[in-house]
Order: C-alpha cells, then structure tokens, then sequence
C-alpha cells in the first residue's frame, strides 16, 4: 500500500508531541495503557450482548515487554482489536480524541504543562518512538493488519499474520541524545514507576517482561 498522509491537524499534534519537552514522555504510556484497558472494555461490553461470545475476566490482561538490545517497547493488549478500516479511521486522523478540543483551547498557552495533564492519545507514542507499529485483529474477523509511522511523513497498512485478537504495538524508542534519555523507557524499574504512577486508569492486569540483552 501507498504511503498515506496524515491530516493537516492531525499532523500538527504530531509534531507538538515529537517536539515536547523531556519530563512529560512518560505520559506515552499512561495513554497506551488507557487505550489498550478501553480495547478490553469494548471486548466485554460487545461479550454483554452478543451470546457467540464469553467473557472471562481472568483472560484478559495487557502485556509490556521491552527488549533492549532491539530498542523495541512492546504493549500487547487482548481487547477487540481494529479492523483495516479502523486501523484507518482510528489512527490516521484525530477524529473522537480528545486531543484536537485541547488543543485549540490551549493553542495560546505555552505547551509546557498540557501535554501532561491532558489526555494527548495515541500519537503520544511519537514522543519516545521513531517508528510505531501497530498489529491488529479484530474480535469476528481472520485477517490481521499491521499499521506503521514513522511520525509526521505518513503511515502504511498492510495485511499480516496474528494469531489472537487484540492488538499489539511495537514503539522503536529513539536512540538517547545528549540531553535527552530515552532508554529508560526500557528500563524495568522505570516502566514499572510509571505504570505505578497511572494505573489509575487501568482496570485489567498488566504483565511485564523485560529482556536484558
Ligand atoms: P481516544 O482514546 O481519546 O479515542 P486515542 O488517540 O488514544 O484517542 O486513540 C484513538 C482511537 O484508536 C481509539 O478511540 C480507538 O478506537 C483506537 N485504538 C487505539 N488503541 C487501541 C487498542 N489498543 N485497541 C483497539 N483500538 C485502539
Ligand atoms: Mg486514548
């Protein structure tokens, strides 16, 4: 598939993240970890209605592995996954976020404490990762996706294999600049801190697993 471009605005909110300064990144997480607890939810409000489907609190979960040697952090959920088209819609443009409200609300302020307190989504990733790729199944459906950006260029979809439905994200974290320490987002003392910090939010268990080397 053709390289896709973002939409004007969504493009905007991008590089805001891209460009945000150090101590709000941590926030990627809290935001991957909400949208991966949402998934669950959408999965068992779905199960709620629909008599094909069970519900069983125990089998669902959201994994955070880290791989150091790869750079790669890893956020694995079992909720409902995303079809092409919602990988598309969801993904591609900032549609139902939050995000495009906040932004016009506070387009004046200095971007300092907004990142931080705002509910900023997806994109967020782009604060810590170079590239992001995101493989989905959808609940109800055989085929797989896989969705890839590099940030402000565009994004590509194609077809791919996964075994279970739910989605996968795979951030490649940014190599550490002189000011800036993005490997300690593959740290398991520091992943743990932060999903301390917002799991609030989360309302099914997270696993982890770092591999040192
Ligand atoms: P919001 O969560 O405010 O809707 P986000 O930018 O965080 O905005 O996410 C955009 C949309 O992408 C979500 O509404 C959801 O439809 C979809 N999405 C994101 N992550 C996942 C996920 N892990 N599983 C299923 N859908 C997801
Ligand atoms: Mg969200």
């Amino acid at each position: 598939m053709a390289k896709k471009q973002f939409k004007a605005e969504s493009k905007r909110l991008l590089e805001m993240m891209i460009n945000s300064i150090y101590s709000q990144r941590e926030v990627f997480l809290r935001e991957l970890l909400s949208n991966a607890s949402d998934a669950i939810d959408k999965l068992y409000y779905k199960a709620l209605t629909d008599e094909n489907l069970t519900f069983n609190k125990e089998d669902y979960y959201i994994k955070v592995s880290a791989d150091k040697e790869k750079r790669q952090l890893i956020i694995t959920d079992t909720g409902i996954g995303m079809t092409q088209e919602e990988l598309e819609t969801n993904l591609g443009v900032i549609a139902k976020s939050g995000s495009l409200a906040f932004k016009k609300e506070n387009e004046s302020k200095d971007g300092h404490d907004i990142i931080g307190q705002f509910g900023v989504g997806f994109y967020a990733a782009f604060m810590v990762a170079d590239v992001v790729t995101v493989t989905s199944k959808a609940i109800g459906s055989n085929e797989a996706y896989r969705w890839e950006s590099k940030g402000a260029d565009g994004y590509t979809i194609t077809p791919c294999e996964k075994e279970k439905v739910g989605t996968e994200i795979i951030l490649t974290i940014k190599e550490n600049t002189e000011e800036e320490d993005y490997g300690q987002f593959l740290e398991e003392y520091r992943l743990k801190e932060i999903i301390k910090k917002y799991s609030d939010f989360i309302r099914y268990p997270i696993k982890m697993d770092v591999t040192e080397s």
